[in-house]
């Protein structure tokens, strides 16, 4: 599904085939969850291959490593050039780019010496689909700021998300919506939550969050729109009384909500704020950022 015998990842500055590498099963990232990842779109423009927000994801893979003491010797435009040689060279547009970085072996819950950085990609369809969610709020909360580094993007941390999408799923819910451990909203497994009353909207502050790179576009596109935007620690209550909500993130891009337990956004979808939203992330993320010149 992610890969064939032809299909090339990016491994330590070399195209290799993902089917002739391996990981070596003493990783301490294997064992302990301790790496960072990215998750990237790239979409085909009318000037060809776009990797949206390509830097600040990089960046943040970057920052991500360095808050967790794990060494990040990459130069982060040499990954976003990799990044585009790797999409020419699976001759992919339309894909998902998911860079990881990986540490060596090592039992010991010491600092690494040595990581490793692949890249690879491939064609995904909307994350959550394009119908509009309707969430599960969690039993499981998002893991408490003073326990580890939540604004950045570490493997490890994902096993709370798996649980909290398990959970609302096994539930007969499409996706589950976290709140903190003080019990303000937080996000879901993989997304930004925004919620729309009286023509404002509404986001969890940074904190307790993963900083959304498709948040930050989403605060970016409602300045445009002259939309007043107020970030906060919200309880669930103000979130059930609100006029319409929606998700973000790269994998998802922006998804309506439905409903959150039993109650259900009285607005439209197609009447909301979000839905213009959706409309311009669409466009914006097909206008060429960087065309590809260099042949390889
Ligand atoms: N929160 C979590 C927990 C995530 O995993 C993601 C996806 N990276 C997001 C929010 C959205 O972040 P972004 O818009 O940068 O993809």
């Amino acid at each position: 599904m992610y890969y064939n015998n032809e299909t090339l990842i990016y491994l330590n500055g070399k195209f290799v085939k993902a089917s002739e590498t391996s990981t070596d099963l003493y990783s301490q990232t294997l064992h302990y969850g301790y790496g960072v990842f990215e998750g990237i779109r790239a979409y085909a423009t009318a000037n060809g291959t776009s990797v949206f927000k390509s830097r600040q994801h990089y960046q943040r893979l970057k920052n991500s490593a360095e808050l967790i003491n794990i060494p990040f010797n990459f130069d982060v435009d040499q990954l976003v050039e990799a990044t585009y040689e790797l999409l020419e060279r699976n001759n992919l547009s339309d894909a998902y780019v998911r860079p990881l970085v990986f540490c060596d072996p090592n039992m010991s819950l010491s600092r690494p010496n040595n990581v490793s950085i692949m890249i690879c990609a491939w064609e995904w369809g909307a994350y959550l689909g394009d119908k509009q969610l309707r969430l599960k709020v969690s039993s499981y909360c998002r893991p408490h700021s003073k326990s580890v580094k939540i604004e950045a993007k570490v493997c490890g941390h994902y096993v709370n998300s798996i649980l909290a999408t398990n959970e609302a799923k096994d539930h007969g819910f499409d996706e589950a919506l976290l709140l903190d451990s003080d019990g303000f909203i937080a996000e879901g497994p993989g997304a930004n939550l925004f919620f729309e009353k009286g023509g404002v909207l509404f986001t969890p502050q940074l904190g307790n969050i993963l900083p959304g790179i498709t948040r930050a576009t989403v605060l970016e596109m409602a300045a445009k729109f002259g939309v007043e935007v107020k970030q906060g620690q919200f309880q669930l209550e103000e979130l059930q009384s609100a006029d319409s909500a929606f998700y973000c993130g790269t994998a998802a891009e922006i998804i309506g909500i439905e409903s959150v337990d039993d109650y259900k956004f009285p607005l439209d979808w197609s009447d909301s704020i979000g839905k213009k939203l959706q409309n311009e992330y669409s466009e914006l993320v097909r206008k060429s950022e960087k065309v590809l010149t260099t042949t390889h």
